[in-house]
Order: C-alpha cells, then structure tokens, then sequence
C-alpha cells in the first residue's frame, strides 16, 4: 500500500497474490488491507488537506501535476510493463495507457488554477459571488481493466481541486496504482495526499462506508455501484458513478464498411474487450450484412493472441473467473441460435495453454433480449444483430438497461444525427471510435451506466462543492 508518503503492508500482515493471467503464475505479494489500514489511510488524507494542501496557491498544484505527468511519459516503459503482467494486455495497448494517464495529469493541471466562481448581480450596496472548494477527501474506488487510466481519471481532477485522496485499486490489478501515488510524491506532492490502500471487495466496502470521507468515486461493475451508493447515503456523501455499458455499434448499409470493419477490430483487441465503453453490440443493416461479414471475419480470425509483454495484438483476459464468465455467454449463445463465425473457444494453442486466453470470437445472428445481447460480457466476444430500418436501429440499441456509448456508421448526417439524438447514452461517436483528444470530451452513463461526469472540465463539478457569499456593503 502507500500510505502517508511510504510504502506500507497492513497491520496485520495479511497479504494476496498478483497474478500474470498470460502464465497463471504469481509474481508479487501485494498487502490486503482491513478497516485498520482504511483508517490509517484516512487520517494521513485527513492531515495532509487540512495540513496544507486545501489552502495552497492553486498554480503550486499545476506545477505539482505538470511534474508527475511528466515523470509518468519518461517512466513510460516501466508502468506499461507493469500493467501489461498486472492485466495481461499487450506493451503497446499499456503504453497507451500511460500516456493517457499523463494525459490526465496534464489536462487537469491547466484546469487547476482555473476553477472559477461566478458574480451574481444583487442591485446597489451588494456584492454576491461563489466559490468553488474542494470537498475534503476523495475515495476513489477502482477496477481492474485500466487500473492507471482509470486511476488518474479521477484523482488528476480530485487533486487539481485540491482534494485528498484515498484510492483502492482492484485485488486483481493495483500494483500501478501504488507506483503512481509513489511518483507523486516524487513530483512534489505532499506526503499523504495520494494514499493507496490494497485489497479486495472487503477493503473497498470499509472505504465506502467511512465515515472520513466525502466523496466517491466509483468505476465498476453496476452491482457495487450499488453497494456503494447505499454506503455513500449512510454518510451522506456524494458519488460519481461509473458503470457497465453495452454499446451498440450501428452500421448502415450507406457506410464506409471496411473502415467500420477495421474500427470493430481494434475495438475488440483493445484490452480484450474488457472495456466498459468497447462496442460489442453490432447492429448491421440487413442489406449490408453479409458484405460486412465478409470484411469483418477474417480480421477477427487474423488476430494474433499472446502474452502481453511479447506484444501481441491481443492479451488474455484478467483470470480465471473472468474466463469461465465469458466462456460460458458464448456457450448460452450457442444454445440460443448465435452462430460463431470465428473463434467461439479458450484457445488451445500449446504456448498459451496455462493463460486465459479466449479466441476472438464474433457471433453471429445473436437473438435480441438473450443474455448475450443484454449482458455486459467483458471479455472478446462481438456479437452481431441485423436491423431494417433506423427506428429498429435505435429502439435495439436503446434496448438494454445499459447507456454508455453509441457508435454510428453511416455517410447520411441526417441519419445519424437522428440515432445520435434518439439514442439514450452519455456519449455518441460517429464514423469513428476513438480521438486523440478525448480527455476533454465529458464521459460517463444513462440508465444503469451510472451518474456524474469524468472528463472535460465537467469533471470539475464532481470534485468541488459551491459556496454562495452575499455581501452587504451599503
Ligand atoms: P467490480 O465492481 O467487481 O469492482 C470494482 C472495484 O470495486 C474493485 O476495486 C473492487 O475491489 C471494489 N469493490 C467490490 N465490491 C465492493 C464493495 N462492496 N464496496 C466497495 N468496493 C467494492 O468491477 P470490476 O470487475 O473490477 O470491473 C469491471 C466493471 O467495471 C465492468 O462492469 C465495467 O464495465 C466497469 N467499468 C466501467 C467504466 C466506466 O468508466 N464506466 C470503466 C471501466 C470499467
């Protein structure tokens, strides 16, 4: 852990294992931490905001975050290496990682000393004008698929702000995390700014329910989203809420289908599709259907699975359990009529056979409301489902409790200005999955995909909290 400026172990000694998913070997022991640590954790958090760092001049945090971005881009090689053994995903895909997190740190570096209140005119003899203040400290709870991405998401924000920070990465990947908060303090920060406790779902739930705290950042699967929200009301805490997805990627028959059918690709090696916001819904107009078959098949096929250090187009999933959860929606599938046309299997290749490896897999003709088609699957797995006109485009992609992203093919900007509108997700992505840039576009849920806005300086609302000044000077 990391705690008050230091590397820790818990209290009581408790600890558990990293496992490479590529080999199914440990390779570090990592301190799993009880309410004992939480606590520990929560006191260095609570002395290091009132300490100092809540009354800083903001432009001495953008020199601090300006650092730590900085000594993020030239450790580049390291963190990605740790990542890539910590989650299995391929050098390259980590890299990107962490120049995403610097990213971060530098988005909301130039942001810090601009959190601006308002002047709200009163009429002769008054004065009235906000503030924006930090909120104290901040948990931020974290999963496992992007542990240093999703990491510097929300604490870049949270310390531009001029929050503290409790982060409890993942048991299944969290040793970054630590590394992070250490060169943090490399770049300047105050020791016990940025703590990191470690542990599994016990950890994370004394965190939550800590009365030291206030605020909560969750990025999650939706049933501890949950837990969590129930935890927050009991303090009375605010949460921002970063859920599952089960993105549709519409594609009508109009569209540029090669660069559609290469986009789907990426999207489904990046991180093994364990990506909240990975587009694995394909809906295909019926006219274009076998056409887009034909580009997208072998490019599924052609993706080369191995361990993530040796750079692979893809990596295995997380574990074991993942594994089984994914194997066994492709199975259900099978049952309910979906037709594998590529992969569909744990692969048998002799080299990977101690790793979680599943074949890229698309299924096609994928039944709508089965658990293939609602579920988010969390693993390479695209499935393919066919649509005749563009209110059945939209009212399947509206069709899950799901509402994060929504990718739109098409050369027509009046139909996809149509989905675009119609649509219930948080963002919308036309003609392209992805942009350098994107730190800036405001992210996060509809419906069941959780509340609250990471990114963009409307992240700034998560971590503040506004005080209204009404002067009388007549
Ligand atoms: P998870 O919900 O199992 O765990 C997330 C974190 O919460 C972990 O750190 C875990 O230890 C902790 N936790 C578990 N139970 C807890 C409890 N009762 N109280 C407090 N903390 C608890 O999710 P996961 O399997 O690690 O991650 C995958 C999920 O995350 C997927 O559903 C994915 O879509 C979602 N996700 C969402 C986004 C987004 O930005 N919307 C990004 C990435 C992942």
């Amino acid at each position: 852990m990391f705690i008050n400026g230091e590397r820790a172990w818990a209290r009581a000694g408790t600890t558990m294992e990293a496992i490479d998913p590529a080999t199914a070997e440990v390779f570090a022991t990592v301190a799993q931490a009880d309410k004992a640590d939480v606590d520990a954790a929560l006191a260095s958090a609570r002395a290091a905001f009132t300490g100092g760092w809540d009354g800083l001049p903001p432009v001495r945090r953008v020199r601090v975050l300006n650092r730590l971005a900085s000594l993020l881009r030239e450790r580049t090689r390291e963190f990605a290496q740790l990542e890539s053994l910590d989650v299995g995903k391929p050098l390259r895909q980590a890299e990107d990682d962490v120049g995403a997190a610097a990213g971060y740190f530098e988005f909301f570096a130039g942001v810090a000393d601009k959190v601006f209140g308002s002047s709200i005119p009163l009429g002769a003899g008054f004065v009235d004008f906000t503030l924006r203040e930090p909120l104290g400290v901040s948990a931020q709870i974290i999963p496992w698929n992007y542990p240093l991405r999703l990491a510097s998401r929300g604490i870049a924000p949270a310390l531009a702000c001029g929050n503290a920070v409790v982060a409890k990465p993942a048991a299944e990947a969290g040793l970054s995390v630590i590394r992070l908060a250490e060169l943090a303090v490399e770049a300047g920060l105050p020791p016990g700014v940025f703590n990191v406790v470690t542990g599994g779902r016990e950890t994370g739930a004394a965190l939550a329910a800590h009365p030291g705290i206030n605020h909560i950042t969750f990025t999650g699967s939706v049933p501890t989203g949950i837990a969590i929200m129930k935890a927050a009301a009991d303090n009375v805490v605010p949460v921002t809420l970063e859920l599952g997805g089960k993105s549709a990627n519409i594609v009508f028959a109009d569209a540029d289908l090669d660069r559609a059918a290469a986009s789907a690709r990426t999207t489904l090696m990046q991180n093994s599709a364990q990506t909240c916001t990975a587009p694995t819904r394909l809906l295909v107009e019926e006219a274009a259907h076998d056409r887009f078959v034909e580009l997208l098949a072998p490019r599924i096929a052609s993706i080369r699975l191995g361990r993530g250090l040796d750079n692979p187009d893809m990596g295995p999933v997380v574990s074991d359990r993942q594994m089984q959860r994914v194997l066994g929606y492709i199975a259900a599938g099978a049952k309910d009529g979906a037709t594998a046309l590529t992969g569909g299997r744990r692969s048998d290749a002799p080299q990977l056979a101690q790793g979680y490896f599943i074949e890229p897999t698309l299924l096609d003709r994928v039944m709508r409301g089965t658990a293939l088609e609602q579920e988010e699957i969390f693993g390479p797995v695209l499935t393919l489902t066919t649509f005749r006109s563009t209110d059945e485009a939209i009212a399947i992609a509206n069709g899950t409790p799901y509402g994060l992203v929504t990718g739109i093919w098409t050369r027509d900007l009046s139909k996809a200005l149509t989905v675009a509108t119609a649509v219930k997700s948080g963002q919308v992505r036309v003609n392209s999955y992805s942009v350098e840039g994107s730190i800036g576009l405001p992210f996060g849920g509809y419906k069941r995909s959780g509340f609250g806005r990471e990114q963009g300086l409307e992240a700034l609302a998560n971590y503040t909290q506004l005080k209204n000044v009404m002067i009388n000077f007549g």
